[in-house]
């Protein structure tokens, strides 16, 4: 009977856990574990205490982790902790035979780098254990690999352009807040921009690229060009792709406060000694900005998210737009949570729902776009993030 593990207790790991335990029928026993237990009682008392074990576990020590999993015995971890800890977990993962999910590729805390190339190393390993690792299964990365997945296999011969274009357009009233952690999402969005283009990597300056698109039910918002990790996992598996680049919405506000969070220091992500400590100043920043998981219940407005293609259809040139617009207000009532860490944590539990029924089971390190798309697209209609899709319509990129 599949049981599930999910570590993290965040805003994601709240939505994962409220979603999993929304259909027993494919998950017959959770257990929520994170570095602060506490936050995992808290969550668990909210949905019914009785369906949900909690643990306490430091996911930086893999003996920790093996410990926990050979006295829970999961099918599978979901890791919605944070992006430094995916390979420990893998690593325990491996020694006790439990498969594996992530929603983000690993990152070294020291330099902030968005590659697959560590985790997709363990690709033999987990081949020759039989089990299976799921990397990058949330929105974006996640729902956009299977999207492109899904438009490659139904709307075209090959696909030729594709633009990621993601838009908070919600209001969470505060002056500055970041959607899901700030130090993981203030080190992405601060990174130097880079996308593909006839074969090879183009840099450019962190948001020197931008341009107005308009999003579905929202309008016009400024897009700002940025690096992705998704972008990576995209082009190698679709080799077609003559151009491949990712879009956010920045509002002037955002960007201004950093500007001056990064030309006071804040982002560093350096130690620094402070009253005789070593502290890290976005770690530190971290602790004093508002957490993201409680941002919903002021939250207005809505995101929208999706793929722009261009490419070849019977000889003919063709354009598709598939995008899932998410309320913040509808993520709210539903768990409690805002519509960033909701449209992240409904693909995990998905994610992991195909791996338990077997229809995304192969052994290996697979990112989400190697897998047969229309199952998952079905459960996203079910599971709260409906989907659209525009045929032959202006770009705008
Ligand atoms: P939060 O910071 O809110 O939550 C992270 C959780 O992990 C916290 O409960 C934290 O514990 C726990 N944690 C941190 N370190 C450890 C550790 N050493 N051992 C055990 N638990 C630990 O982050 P979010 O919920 O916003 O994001 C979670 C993940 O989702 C991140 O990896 C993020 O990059 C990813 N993400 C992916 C997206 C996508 O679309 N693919 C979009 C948004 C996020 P504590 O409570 O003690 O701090």
């Amino acid at each position: 009977m599949p049981k599930v593990l999910i570590i993290g207790a965040g805003g994601v790991g709240t939505v994962v856990t409220h979603k999993v335990a929304k259909v027993p029928q494919v998950f017959t026993d959770i257990m929520l574990a994170s570095r602060t237990k506490p936050k995992c009682d808290g969550i668990a008392r909210v949905i019914g205490a009785d369906r949900i074990k909690t643990a306490q576990v430091d996911a930086f020590d893999v003996w920790q982790l093996v410990k926990l999993f050979r006295s829970f015995k999961p099918e599978i971890v979901i890791n919605v902790a944070l992006p430094y800890q995916d390979l420990t977990i893998m690593d325990a993962c491996l020694e006790t035979g439990v498969n594996y999910l992530d929603t983000a590729n690993y990152e070294p805390p020291e330099v902030a780098r968005f590659e697959y190339k560590w985790q997709w190393a363990y690709h033999d390993r987990f081949k020759n254990a039989g089990l299976t690792a799921i990397l990058g299964c949330g929105f974006d990365p996640g729902v956009t690999g299977v999207f492109t997945a899904y438009a490659s296999k139904h709307h075209f011969d090959e696909i030729h352009y594709l633009d990621i274009v993601d838009c908070n357009a919600g209001d969470h009233g505060k002056p500055f807040a970041t959607n899901f952690n700030p130090e993981i999402n203030i080190r992405e969005v601060t990174q130097r921009g880079k996308y593909w283009e006839k074969g090879a990597w183009i840099e450019t300056d962190p948001h020197e690229v931008h341009k107005p698109l308009n999003y579905p039910n929202i309008g016009p918002r400024e897009s700002y060009l940025i690096y992705h990790e998704e972008l990576e996992s995209l082009v190698k598996h679709y080799p077609t792709l003559r151009r491949a680049r990712f879009w956010m919405t920045f509002g002037q506000e955002y960007l201004t406060h950093l500007r001056v969070i990064q030309n006071i220091g804040m982002a560093s992500i350096n130690p620094i000694l402070y009253e005789g400590k070593q502290i890290v100043p976005i770690q530190f920043l971290k602790a004093v900005l508002p957490n993201p998981g409680e941002l919903g219940e002021h939250y207005s407005g809505e995101t929208s998210i999706g793929c722009r293609i261009k490419g070849m259809k019977n000889y003919k040139e063709k354009t598709y737009y598939i995008y899932n617009n998410c309320k913040h207000q509808d993520a709210y009532q539903e768990t409690g949570t805002q519509g960033v860490s909701y449209t992240t944590g409904v693909p995990a539990m998905i994610g992991a729902m195909m791996f338990v029924t077997g229809k995304w089971k192969k052994a290996g390190v697979f990112n989400v776009e190697e897998f047969d798309p229309d199952p998952f697209m079905e459960q996203l209609k079910v599971h709260g993030l409906p989907w659209h899709e525009l045929h032959d319509v202006d770009l705008e990129v």
